[in-house]
């Protein structure tokens, strides 16, 4: 059974009765289950945070319905039936909220102090310094946060959420104010910690390669609606529309006729096989969409022939030592390619590409 489960919900701001409202998020359903990390993505302003503070009860939403554990927290008819503090949920934000004139142990103990429930100070020790173990600042429990690096206040604000054992962890881009460097070794602390204590995850970021390298699934979110949801994997290889192929990285989005059964389309590379796996009509104009790195250029002294090569110019090469960009000039048009940086490649050379068939997938055209 899921953890969370959230039905068509919707939020608008502003007065409906008086001017036009701003929908912020339209029909959003998904559900999370026990255990899992799930990340909503999308652009700036795609609704992304709105979800999280509707889940949290931070935010009444205007119509849906929200269950956490089997219990509804949030319907049409009863309103909000759970409010935030009683939803056991432990919330990090981008701006981490620590407070300057408390130590470490404080901050991360303010939960346990200060909420509903009261719990001896023994307990609030014990709880307090596992918390901080976790996140490997037991050591500097008596440090006052002014004090602390950037990365050190992430996992102090991290603890504070973990310290009253939430049945959901809510994290809001929480990891946007560090350098390159520290993100990413905090993306894969993050994603072990949560995993190891088995804490149900919802994660919010506008950040592509943050998204799959943490979440099990992914939502995938523009202008307050779902466009996909998936496992990164899914979600890369098989984006179900030109939005979802370029936030994702980069693709080749090629206009295409496609024909009477949608299995070969006419593009301006000329008739290529594509994947057949979509739900366009037949002889209905189309999008194929092929990532550069997934067009193989086979080696010049074998000469197997597979459908859907191509002949082309490399117009340009960037050698970027973990692969090479070329970009390859095609009847006047350009392939995006992504090569083997082991191949002797140079601008001007005309070389061979094959676009495997089942890689060629087809998009609508909005
Ligand atoms: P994201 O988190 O994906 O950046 P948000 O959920 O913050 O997006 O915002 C979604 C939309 O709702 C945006 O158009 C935003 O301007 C609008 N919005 C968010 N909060 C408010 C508010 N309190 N009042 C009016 N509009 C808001």
């Amino acid at each position: 059974r899921a953890l969370l489960v959230v039905r068509d919900l919707r939020k608008y701001f502003g007065d409906p009765d008086r001017g036009s409202p701003v929908i912020a998020i339209d029909s959003v359903n998904f559900e999370v289950k026990r255990g899992d990390f799930l990340t909503l993505l999308g652009p700036s302003g795609c609704g992304k945070s709105t979800t999280l503070q509707c889940i949290a009860g931070l935010q009444h939403p205007s119509s849906g319905q929200i269950d956490m554990d089997g219990e509804i927290v949030f319907s049409d008819q009863q309103g909000i039936t759970v409010p935030a503090n009683k939803r056991k949920l432990g919330m990090v934000f981008q701006s981490y909220a620590i407070w300057p004139h408390m130590t470490v142990f404080d901050n991360v103990a303010f939960p346990l102090v200060h909420g509903s429930a009261r719990v001896p100070s023994a307990e609030v020790k014990r709880r307090v310094m596992e918390a901080l173990e976790l996140v490997e600042l037991d050591h500097l429990a008596l440090r006052y946060s002014p004090h602390l690096s950037g990365g050190q206040q992430q996992r102090v604000a991290l603890a504070r959420a973990l310290v009253h054992q939430p049945k959901l962890l809510l994290l809001d881009e929480p990891l946007s104010n560090l350098d390159v460097q520290l993100r990413d070794t905090m993306r894969v602390e993050i994603r072990q910690l949560v995993k190891q204590l088995g804490i149900t995850t919802v994660f919010v970021t506008h950040d592509q390669a943050e998204a799959m390298s943490m979440s099990d699934e992914i939502v995938l979110m523009q202008s307050g609606r779902i466009m996909q949801k998936g496992t990164p994997r899914q979600i890369f290889l098989c984006p179900k529309s030109r939005f979802a192929a370029d936030f994702m990285g980069r693709s080749n989005l090629i206009p295409a006729a496609l024909n009477h059964d949608g299995t070969i389309a006419d593009t301006p590379f000329g008739q290529l096989r594509c994947n057949p796996d979509h739900k366009l009509a037949p002889n209905s104009r189309a999008l194929l969409v092929i990532r550069p790195q997934a067009i193989v250029v086979p080696d010049p002294e074998v000469d197997a022939v597979s459908p859907n090569t191509l002949l082309g110019e490399i117009r340009t090469l960037s050698f970027l030592g973990e692969t090479v960009e070329i970009d390859l000039g095609i009847n006047g048009h350009c392939l995006k390619v992504m090569a083997d940086p082991y191949l002797s490649l140079s601008a001007g050379q005309v070389i061979r590409v094959v676009l495997p068939p089942e890689r060629c997938l087809v998009v609508p055209d909005p």
